[in-house]
């Protein structure tokens, strides 16, 4: 695997089609899918890692977000990967062009952290743009974000493929994410509970018929009693318009604080013929994630 910090650089050692990886590092399991995944589609496989601070509209999250360079190159030359790019701030960051996305954006995570999409949308327009890839993967885990890659891929003309990947799942099921570094043994056993709700929320919707949203939040909520949830919403996979009705391919999306942890999760339903539908829970690994260890450095 070689180690490049332009995109002329990447680009002079494509060899065939070109499978991008975007990340912000501090790598793992679910991260290492998306390699796998790439691998599998692509002649060259390039993971971007970027920790994008126009995405952030913290300057605390920015600040403290686990970084490991060394840990996060062994996982990506383990994983397959070709080429591991790791750009220049300056060379990443358009002097006078935003990417604002409308609609898409508009509801859960767009309107709970302002300006965080036009972040996402400008960086991930500047890397299709600079790097050309043929596919470019991204994780289901993060379903609206997936939606506005799509909606700016679809409204700009980016001759790129985009692949959706499943979520990676502790055994317990709560979804693989950098921020789980943070959790404490209590929040940790907590947070368990997002995806329970989810789950139990899918299962109504497989096994009892249930196509009320309402109806569905409420069994999600019914998980997380005494945590601080920010919102519990069914939206449309496509453009992330909110449903009160389960009647398209769609995803039931939490978000919810453990101490000063903030996570998201998500269970699809993708259609299957006859007005059925199919839930995506994502992919759990048999033994604890060894990569969300501690944060070099840390305790
Ligand atoms: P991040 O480094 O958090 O920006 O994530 C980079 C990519 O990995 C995004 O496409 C995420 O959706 C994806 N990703 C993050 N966590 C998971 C997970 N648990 N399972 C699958 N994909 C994930």
């Amino acid at each position: 695997m070689e180690f490049v910090v332009t995109a002329a650089e990447a680009r002079a050692r494509y060899q065939g089609t070109v499978g991008l990886v975007p990340t912000m590092g501090f790598l793992h399991e679910g991260h290492v899918s998306l390699i796998e995944r790439a691998r599998n589609s692509a002649e060259t496989v390039m993971v971007s890692l970027f920790v994008n601070p126009l995405q952030f509209n913290d300057p605390n999250d920015l600040a403290r977000y686990p970084r490991d360079l060394e840990r996060d190159a062994e996982v990506c030359r383990r994983a397959g990967a070709d080429l591991l790019l790791v750009p220049k701030v300056d060379d990443m960051l358009p002097a006078h062009t935003r990417v604002r996305v409308e609609g898409v954006t508009a509801p859960m995570e767009g309107s709970r952290r302002p300006g965080h999409f036009e972040g996402v949308a400008t960086i991930v327009a500047v890397l299709l743009a600079s790097l050309r890839p043929d596919l470019a993967l991204f994780g289901r885990k993060d379903a609206q974000q997936l939606a506005v890659v799509t909606t700016v891929c679809a409204d700009l003309g980016f001759p790129v493929r985009v692949v959706a990947c499943p979520t990676v799942r502790e055994p317990d099921g709560l979804a693989l994410s950098s921020r789980n570094v943070f959790l404490s043994g209590p929040e940790r056993r907590a947070a368990g509970e997002l995806s329970a709700g989810l789950f139990a929320a899918a299962e109504a919707v497989e096994a009892g018929g249930e196509r009320s949203s309402g109806r569905l939040a409420e069994i999600v909520r019914g998980h997380l009693e005494g945590i601080d949830v920010e919102y519990v919403a069914l939206a449309a996979q496509t453009d992330a318009a909110l449903l009160s009705v389960l009647d398209r391919p769609a995803f039931l999306a939490v978000a919810a604080s453990f101490g000063s942890t903030r996570l998201i999760d998500n269970v699809a339903f993708d259609a299957v013929g006859d007005g059925g539908f199919q839930t995506d829970r994502g992919v759990r690994l048999e033994h604890p994630s060894v990569l969300v260890g501690q944060p070099a450095g840390s305790g």
